[in-house]
């Protein structure tokens, strides 16, 4: 295991292995087959990495997506691990290159195509010294796994094959049906299942409810400002919002782009490859985007509108952090969203199972108990602790007796005989002047102008509080109507009393647009305002950008955020220290240390290294 330790640190920098890593990594060893089901960014690539880095002869590496095996291609070489892939993109000499490669026995990895594998079973495998296989996304050999791959069920002769080398399928869908069917299909023997948590402790969960569009830029502005320079994606139900959002952003100066499967593929590439790239720092998507996206240091995702089942929302959150680093995401929510979902299922083939999935979506938004609580019991693990890091633990409701308030809200409904939706009845409450109200006679109403003691915020966040707590309904059958429950009658008639949260407005929604100004890049002059790390930091960014730009990779592949903040954090100014930084390897001292320490040097105003 020592000797492990020192191929971890050697090869990738890092000075410990991660809970199941090393269980993992010596059951390979032993030559036995694994099944590995770990959440996105909980560090699966290692668990194979390692062991073909230290037995002889090739690992084979199946993967789906060529922008996937390109990603890790290239972290590899650049951790000085000889790796390469094969795939049909790849011109056809270059394909020959690597078969001479890889039967010289100069590859350590592997990385092929399912299709590709198929290709060359018979005349370049027979000819290689394979030391395992690893099946990377192993859930898209499943019917029930949500990215199903023909292809991959041809993976099965693998097994007949090569029945002694060793065999680990990996995937982040944890599913019963999925697992089995993946033990099944590739055939593996006796393979012990390793299932590590899926909790991802370090993405902080916020929901935000019934703000409008207004509100919602301004608190994705003040957001994004609190996440400068940091990469993000924004979810949005249709393509028009990601383009107007997009537009939005890049108004107030922010690198945004759109992406969405309208547009052309180049543009899409183009999108995807800016933002890997850090050239852009938000992406305004669908959600065409993210699979096939293994960008390690997205730091924040926003979703625009409500996600339709807590899967989505969970795979769409888990893109951002997984360097394992502190990640924040934010969710807006608004009865606008659930209407609109509810349609798409009911015009969806398996209505029933959507429109559950939804309903089980919408409990998540309307919670006030610890949010991670209820996604780790959705995928079937109870803690009986509450997590600290979500809006509700952080914000624990206070609560009152607001039996005056639904009285108010369902008076002013059944003197309308439930003819109004959400916006009148507010406005009825607040005493609107508006004409339609005047119009329809509602200004006459006792309960017109009852509630004008709070503000149409307010008003808004207490309604959907009685929704959620089933003192109204919204009768999505007639017009999005708002109609009196029975338990609302009883507080109404003061048989019962209701208790709701008290509400505190957000300064955020306040905050003023800045004005337009694009932060374009410029060579490395540290900010000279602020505190020390932050301009460490500032400098050392740019420093990865030039690197990368230079080499042409993606900037976290040249160093990860976390490095990144490593750095910041112990100021390494010799290449001793440098050495032991987090993610610091034998090749990135030697190709990176002297920079990077004579940078450091330079914004703490130290004398340089002679
Ligand atoms: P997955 O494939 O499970 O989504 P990765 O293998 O890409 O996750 O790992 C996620 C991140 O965690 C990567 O940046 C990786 O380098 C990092 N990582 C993996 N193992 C360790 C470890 N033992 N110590 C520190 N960082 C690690
Ligand atoms: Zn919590």
């Amino acid at each position: 295991m020592k000797q492990l330790e020192q191929l971890l640190k050697r090869f990738f920098g890092y000075t410990a292995f991660r809970p199941l890593q090393a269980d993992i990594i010596r059951q390979i060893l032993q030559r036995k087959d694994a099944l590995v089901l770990m959440p996105t960014g909980g560090g699966k690539s290692i668990c194979f990495q390692l062991p073909a880095i230290y037995l002889p002869g090739t690992a084979i590496v199946v993967s789906p997506l060529i922008a996937l095996m390109k990603d890790q291609v290239e972290g590899l070489i650049a951790n000085g691990i000889p790796a390469a892939m094969l795939n049909s993109m790849m011109p056809e000499e270059e394909r020959t290159r690597v078969r001479q490669h890889s039967m010289q026995g100069k590859i350590k990895l592997l990385y092929i195509s399912p299709e590709g594998l198929m290709n060359e079973l018979h005349w370049l495998l027979p000819r290689l010294d394979i030391s395992l296989i690893a099946i990377d996304e192993a859930h898209c050999i499943s019917h029930w796994g949500h990215d199903f791959r023909p292809e991959y069920t041809q993976l099965a002769v693998l097994k007949s094959e090569y029945p002694d080398v060793p065999m680990v399928a990996l995937t982040a869908t944890a599913d019963k049906i999925t697992r089995q069917d993946i033990v099944s299909q590739l055939n593996l023997q006796d393979p012990k299942v390793f299932i590590s948590s899926f909790d991802r402790s370090n993405l902080s969960l916020t929901v935000r409810r019934g703000l409008n569009k207004r509100e919602k830029l301004n608190t994705i502005s003040a957001f994004i400002r609190r996440h400068r320079d940091q990469s993000g994606i924004i979810y949005c139900l249709s393509r028009n919002n990601t383009e107007m959002l997009a537009g939005e952003l890049q108004d107030m100066g922010i690198r945004a782009l759109a992406y969405h499967a309208g547009l052309t593929p180049e543009l899409r590439n183009r999108a995807q490859e800016s933002f890997i790239k850090d050239d852009v720092q938000v992406v305004c998507a669908t959600v065409a985007f993210g699979m096939g996206i293994d960008k390690s240091n997205v730091r924040w995702v926003i979703h625009y509108n409500m996600p339709g089942s807590i899967e989505n929302y969970y795979q769409e959150i888990g893109r951002a952090g997984r360097d394992g680093l502190k990640s924040d995401t934010l969710l807006f929510y608004s009865v606008g969203d659930l209407i609109l979902l509810r349609r798409f299922a009911e015009e969806s083939g398996q209505q029933e199972t959507n429109l559950q999935k939804l309903e089980t979506m919408r409990r998540y938004c309307e919670a006030d108990i610890c949010r991670r609580r209820i996604l780790l019991s959705y995928f079937g693990e109870e803690t009986d602790q509450d997590c600290g890091n979500c809006d509700v633990c952080k914000n624990p409701p206070h609560r009152f007796d607001g039996s005056q308030l639904v009285q108010k809200a369902l008076s002013g409904m059944i003197r309308t005989n439930e003819t109004i939706g959400m916006p009148v009845l507010i406005d009825l409450l607040r005493g609107s002047l508006r004409e339609e109200l005047r119009n329809k006679g509602l200004d006459r109403l006792k309960t017109f102008g009852a509630g004008r003691d709070l503000s149409y915020k307010a008003w808004k966040e207490y309604l959907y509080q009685m929704l959620q707590l089933g003192y109204m309904e919204i009768d999505y059958v007639n017009e999005n109507k708002l109609k009196a429950t029975e338990l609302g009658k009883r507080v109404l008639f003061g048989e019962q009393k209701a208790q709701l949260a008290f509400y505190k407005e957000e300064a955020d929604n306040l905050v003023p647009k800045p004005s337009g100004r694009t932060t374009k890049y410029q060579p490395i002059r540290p900010r000279q305002h602020g505190h020390v790390d932050d301009s460490l930091l500032d400098s050392l960014r740019q420093l990865r950008k030039q690197i990368a730009e230079r080499e042409s990779l993606p900037a976290y592949i040249v160093f990860s955020d976390d490095a990144l903040a490593d750095m910041v954090a112990r100021k390494p100014v010799t290449l001793d220290q440098f050495s032991e930084i987090h993610g610091v390897g034998q090749i990135k001292l030697d190709k990176y240390g002297k920079v990077f320490v004579s940078l450091i040097r330079f914004v703490l105003k130290l004398p340089q290294m002679t």
